[in-house]
């Protein structure tokens, strides 16, 4: 990649900035359909940002097609939307097939679990740590990289996967106020002797939504749970996030409040809410953007993670098809790409942004009004309910039904099987 010439046998040369969900997916869908591929992450490991996630089924199906070993990654299980005292208000339903092939609604995980299946597909030599971006020029024929360590590199196409606060966005397109959703989430996790009971709920009071969904992790069942308000972002943390979550329970199921009573406080985090506005352009000349850098969601959609895996599938396809040396072609892939996930993405996640501020930020006055049309109508089946399972089959449906893609250097692993 530091060198002037492609190498022989190769599409073109790839660099993709930020390890995360969407620069991991980029890198092994890229390398998938040809590409010489470098992956540069500035912290000296991997890191996980953050403990407990939830796969829907289309990120399931890109991580197979792209090499990802998706067997037993998380615990499936069907979601309810329901209110403090047990009453079910919507049900995510999705169809049978789809229900039938990826075990009900969305997988639970540890997010380090689906770290650590990526890296584990990832070629040797692909990953380059300690490397942060500082300084991108597009020369037209390629583009320069220059990091925070000395190093340059130089590629055909850079990706830009790296996050909220993307230096290739800013370098791209300058730099936009965050929005501040005023909320915080306090989520944990636990393992369990025996198998959970396959049913995940997301309930609210007026105030606090308090849910909870199995885990799969290394072999272990569990589940993860999580507490999310409204929140002053300029206010400091709770000081003791068990005793707060245990506080904020009181009134929810017997079963939540034990399993927060069971968690063991290392395995508690917090985190403020932020996304942006959705943007209306991503990519310029040879650069472009995936997951969070183009599109940060909040976890009210559970999709943000799923979205930037989703993205880097889609932008290696469009990327095999052109001639990577005429900039035109890269530059009208590039629009061909952003141009279809841009509609998928700003629906999620603007929709994502309202159900936070609807149950979190209605005017006091309003709440009671609010619960008595979720408890006693199709209101919140038909916005959450029936919205979400649109989303999914459609871009169920956009992914190719192809058999899994071995890497490499996993090839004489998956014979000897
Ligand atoms: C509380 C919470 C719960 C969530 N729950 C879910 C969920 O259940 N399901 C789901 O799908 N999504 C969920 N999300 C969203 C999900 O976490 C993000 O959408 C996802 O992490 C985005 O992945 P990404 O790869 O685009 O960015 P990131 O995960 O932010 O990765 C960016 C990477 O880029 C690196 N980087 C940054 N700048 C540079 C630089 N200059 N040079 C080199 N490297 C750099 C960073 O170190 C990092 O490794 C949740 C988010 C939050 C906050």
């Amino acid at each position: 990649m530091a060198g002037e010439e492609s190498v022989a046998g190769s599409k073109g040369r790839i660099a993709i900035v930020g390890a995360g969900p969407g620069g991991m997916a980029a890198a092994l869908a890229a390398i998938r359909v040809g590409f010489e591929v470098t992956l540069f992450e500035r912290f000296a490991e991997v890191r996980a940002a953050g403990n407990i996630l939830n796969l829907w089924p289309p990120p399931q199906k890109v991580l197979k097609l792209i090499g990802v070993d998706t067997h037993d990654l998380g615990a499936p299980c069907k979601v309810f939307f329901k209110n403090a005292k047990g009453g079910v208000r919507a049900e995510i339903r999705l169809t049978d097939e789809v229900e039938r092939e990826y075990g009900g609604g969305f997988i639970g995980l540890l997010r380090w679990g689906l770290y650590q299946r990526m890296l584990e597909a990832l070629p040797p030599g692909v990953l380059r740590l300690d490397h942060e971006l500082t300084c991108v020029e597009d020369r037209g024929r390629h583009v320069r990289l220059n990091f925070a360590n000395g190093d340059q590199a130089e590629a055909d196409v850079l990706i830009g996967a790296d996050g909220i606060n993307s230096f290739v966005r800013k370098h791209l397109w300058g730099d936009k106020p965050i929005r501040h959703q005023k909320l915080h989430l306090v989520g944990g996790y636990l393992f369990l002797d025996s198998p959970p009971d396959g049913i995940g709920v997301l309930s609210h009071n007026r105030t606090t939504q308090v849910s909870y969904t199995p885990i799969r992790h290394e072999g272990k069942w569990g589940y993860e749970w999580w507490v999310l308000e409204a929140c002053d972002p300029d206010a400091p943390p709770p000081a003791d996030l068990h005793a707060f979550c245990v506080e904020r329970a009181a009134g929810f199921s017997r079963k939540v409040r034990d399993l927060i009573a069971a968690t063991p406080r290392e395995h508690l985090q917090r985190w403020p809410i932020r996304d942006r506005e959705p943007m209306g352009q991503w990519s310029k000349g040879r650069v472009t953007l995936v997951g969070d850098a183009a599109h940060p969601t909040s976890p009210y959609a559970a999709y943000g993670a799923g979205m930037s895996i989703e993205d880097g599938y889609f932008l290696a396809r469009e990327l095999a098809g052109a001639d990577i040396e005429d900039t035109q072609a890269v530059r009208d892939a590039l629009q061909r790409y952003e141009d279809r996930r841009k509609p998928h993405t700003s629906r999620v996640s603007q929709e994502a942004y309202h159900t936070g501020r609807m149950f979190h930020h209605l005017p006091a006055p309003l709440r009671p009004v609010r619960d008595l049309v979720f408890d006693h109508t199709g209101f919140l089946q038909r916005m959450v309910g029936d919205a979400m399972p649109q989303h999914i089959i459609s871009q169920l449906a956009e992914i190719e039904d192809a058999p899994p893609y071995v890497p490499a250097h996993r090839r004489g692993e998956a014979a000897g099987r």
